[in-house]
């Protein structure tokens, strides 16, 4: 283990620590939806962020997190697994072609979210980004996948599982890094997150307790 993977968490790590002084609590209305991304992840239990913190604070973290996976993986695949590298450089050229690509070019802080707010069943709206992204996507004039023979498509299958466990590899070595930062990460969320919600509390208190309130 040459360490590069431990280099990279402590860069992003000292990045997320940078941005969080800049996190505001979100005045929309809450997802109804859980995200893929942090509800459940290990990387976050690891790094002690798990309970009691945001979503948009543990989102921010998560995909700074996941671009390292994202990363190795690639260079990975770049290396030792030329029919998926092939397949994967192939798709990319296809949706580089497309001409409205949604959700791409984000910081890590707004990737890997919603992009649209959630439906109102009585409320439809005139147009969503998701939709508009279908639209172009239907319109791009792309060739056909080619089809594949049995024998590539065992080797495909053998390729996309190895990129799998590299994948699983780099997450494990991710949890045992950011384990080690996890009391700076806390330390630094009660310091600069917990105060604005405790404020947020003590706002909304103070206007329930207004006297523009019916009093019952
Ligand atoms: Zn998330």
């Amino acid at each position: 283990m040459d360490g590069q993977v431990e280099a990279r968490v402590s860069h992003e790590v000292d990045e997320w620590l940078r941005w969080l002084p800049r996190w505001r609590p979100g005045t929309h209305r809450g997802r109804v939806r859980l995200c893929k991304r942090c509800f459940g992840s290990p990387i976050l239990s690891a790094a002690g962020l798990a309970d009691g913190v945001p979503h948009g604070v543990q989102h921010a973290f998560s995909m700074r997190m996941k671009s390292i996976i994202d990363s190795e993986v690639d260079e990975y695949t770049s290396r030792n697994l030329p029919l998926l590298h092939r397949e994967i450089r192939l798709a990319e050229d296809r949706k580089a072609r497309r001409p409205y690509r949604a959700g791409e070019g984000l910081d890590p802080e707004f990737a890997g979210l919603e992009l649209d707010p959630e439906p109102v069943d009585d409320q439809p709206f005139l147009f969503t980004l998701g939709g508009l992204e279908e639209q172009a996507a239907a319109s791009a004039l792309e060739p056909p996948p080619r089809a594949f023979s049995e024998e590539e498509k065992a080797a495909l299958r053998t390729e996309v599982k190895l990129a799998d466990d590299f994948a699983k590899q780099i997450g494990r070595r991710i949890c045992i890094a950011v384990a080690l930062e996890s009391s700076r990460l806390r330390t630094s969320v009660d310091d600069l997150v917990e105060p604005q919600i405790a404020e947020l509390l003590a706002d909304l208190d103070r206007e329930l307790d207004s006297p523009s309130w019916p009093t019952l």
